[in-house]
């Protein structure tokens, strides 16, 4: 990239860049469902996973599109409860639940502390519950809320690439020591938590994004994180689509996932997935694409390497 370019990838120019919000009510959230997981037991299980609406984070990450369902204010007190509750009736009874808010659970102008209470009761029936936090909001709130906390309580950080470099680039507004120093903390306190790792943000080359995740999950498991997630980065928040154009971004490979994921299990080191949402994005091929999902699919669920793809459209993948 430029040097004028990366001089102005600021949050003033990742904000400017992205298009409209959707529409979204502070009473309902946005999205929820229920997929199978690999639980912390060893058994396949239902987890469901409820989108709060929520205020927008504080932070502008440059591969981040999680504003899009996002309010601009504070939601009220009582919102994130009865959000709760409008999906927990419409879903069906399972033991885990992921409550994402596209932002930070602990951010105080994101889930009302006053809440915290009706949330927690509203739980308690669950075995684990797993909330996201950036790791500047990982504080005594963490604590509070775990003890009024039935359920066993899991933190995911998003750690996204263990590169102070990149994570300056990434505009991420956090660096490896802080990541570790979250883990640390909520290990200290007997909170499990997970990572996510990017594979391939802007500015690496192909091979670049597999070596990074691979020593993103080293830097995360060495860390104590129990589980990580890993994440093709995607287009659509405008940023990204912005740098594509430029050459500073193409979106990674299904092949480069499957190696992450391969790698990540044969650490041993605890459990790994990869983020199987929208994988026809990262593929041309449509021999190997459906053979891919469900081999990515079963590595998730089962924790083991399946037999790998054969296909013409990836004869010269260098498996680095
Ligand atoms: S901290 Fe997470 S939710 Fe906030 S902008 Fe960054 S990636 Fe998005
Ligand atoms: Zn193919």
């Amino acid at each position: 990239m430029s040097k004028s370019h990366a001089s102005v990838l600021n949050t003033k120019w990742i904000v400017t860049n992205r298009g409209k919000k959707n529409k979204v009510n502070s009473q309902k959230p946005y999205l929820w469902l229920v997929e199978k997981e690999h639980t912390i037991s060893g058994k396949i299980e239902d987890v469901g996973i409820i989108f709060l609406t929520n205020k927008e984070c504080p932070f502008s990450c440059l591969m981040c599109d999680l504003w899009k369902n996002t309010t601009d204010k504070k939601v009220s007190v009582g919102a994130i409860p009865n959000q709760i509750e409008f999906a927990l009736q419409r879903m069906p009874k399972v033991k885990h639940l992921k409550l994402y808010n596209s932002g930070s659970f602990f951010d105080k102008n994101a889930i009302p502390e006053e809440d915290y209470e009706k949330i927690a009761s509203l739980l308690s029936n669950f075995e684990t519950v797993i909330v996201e936090s950036h790791p500047k909001f990982i504080n005594k709130r963490c604590l509070k809320f775990s003890e009024l906390l039935k359920p066993s309580l899991q933190v995911a950080i998003g750690l996204e690439i263990a590169n102070d470099e990149i994570l300056g680039k990434l505009n991420k507004q956090m660096t490896m020591d802080d990541f570790k120093w979250s883990v640390n903390f909520l290990s200290k306190n007997k909170i499990k938590s997970r990572a996510f790792i990017l594979l391939k943000p802007p500015f690496l080359s192909e091979s670049e994004g597999v070596l990074w995740a691979k020593k993103s999950l080293d830097f995360a498991f060495d860390s104590g994180v129990e589980c990580c997630t890993v994440i093709p980065v995607r287009t659509g928040n405008g940023a990204l689509d912005y740098l594509l154009k430029k050459g500073d971004f193409s979106l990674p490979e299904i092949p480069s996932l499957e190696t992450v994921l391969e790698y990540g299990i044969k650490l041993n080191k605890g459990r790994v997935f990869a983020d199987v949402w929208d994988l026809e994005l990262f593929s041309n091929c449509e021999n190997c694409l459906d053979k891919r999902i469900s081999r990515l699919t079963e590595m998730n669920l089962n924790q083991k390497i399946n037999k790998k793809v054969i296909c013409d459209c990836n004869v010269n993948f260098i498996d680095n």
